[in-house]
């Protein structure tokens, strides 16, 4: 079995049909339906670029999107919702979700506002409560990606710090480590200040690594360019990543590729931790009904 704990609807061009189609090529039984509610004054346009619909009313890729997927299919999503937690109403509407349609996980979130927000840690603490995965992206401003009007640069969740300072203050919650903020920090050095992807040998001391080490309620989100960049930094240094932390280790994707399938069966992997990042994490964590 095969399980992708990251993806989302109407993005890349999808349609559900071919987003189906594209899991069964793939041999992926189920996948994680994320929304991502952010505002169009929140978030880069470039998304539009990359096929997102959204709406200006529910943001890039909204709840409603996702439930009409859902409910083409559901047996093959779960399905997650990703309110913004400085809505007053947040929570209220996650609870009702949560019991009209059985949405599991929180996220994914991407909002220009530090992680460790009181109303984020609000809601992260009744995800805790109520077992659902928390799933977040964080990324540094980077000034030189600039031109991109009218911010000068597009920034979510702070820095790595203020998602720490979360996950510290919440450890009855289970957190992802998901997108370039956090990616970027599998090595000690200091290129997470100035390059969204970057290369080169790792450094020891990388802050997610000891992140793992301190937290056992943080995870890794293995999905998208970023995870993927920063495995392949050092190719023998990931494996024994991947092997002290496989029980905190899931696979997904954030796109509709098959990269990753490729690097995690290259790695000559023992059967039973590529069945644990494959889906028996993501079981254990939101099982079947
Ligand atoms: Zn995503």
């Amino acid at each position: 079995m095969i399980i992708d704990c990251h993806s989302h609807a109407e993005y890349l061009g999808y349609t559900v049909d071919k987003a189906l189609e594209n899991m069964d090529k793939y041999n992926i039984d189920k996948a994680w339906l994320l929304t991502l509610e952010t505002l169009e004054s929140e978030f880069d346009p470039f998304l539009y670029h990359y096929g997102t619909f959204g709406n200006k009313e529910e943001g890039a890729m909204p709840f409603s999107v996702a439930l009409k997927w859902y409910e083409k299919a559901p047996g093959r999503f779960i399905l997650g919702y990703g309110i913004d937690p400085r809505r007053p109403e947040a929570i209220d509407r996650l609870k009702t979700a949560m019991e009209l349609f059985n949405v599991r996980v929180y996220g994914e979130i991407m909002l220009r506002m530090t992680y460790d927000n009181p109303d984020a840690i609000r809601m992260f603490r009744f995800c805790g409560e109520n077992d659902l995965p928390v799933i977040v992206e964080v990324m540094y401003p980077y000034p030189n990606e600039g031109g991109r009007y009218p911010r000068p640069d597009w920034w979510y969740g702070g820095s790595l710090d203020a998602y720490e300072r979360a996950i510290a203050m919440c450890p009855e919650t289970v957190f992802f480590g998901h997108g370039p903020g956090v990616w970027s920090h599998i090595s000690g050095d200091d290129k997470y200040l100035t390059e969204t992807y970057p290369k080169g040998e790792v450094v020891p001391g990388g802050k997610l690594v000891e992140m793992m080490q301190k937290y056992d309620n943080f995870y890794c989100d293995l999905s998208a360019y970023s995870a993927l960049n920063a495995l392949k930094r050092d190719v023998e240094f990931s494996r024994q990543f991947i092997l002290e932390f496989q029980d905190r280790m899931i696979y997904g994707r954030d796109n509709f590729s098959n990269d990753l399938q490729e690097f995690l069966n290259s790695l000559d992997l023992p059967k039973d931790v590529l069945d644990k990042i494959y889906y028996k994490n993501a079981l254990r964590l939101v099982p079947l009904d």
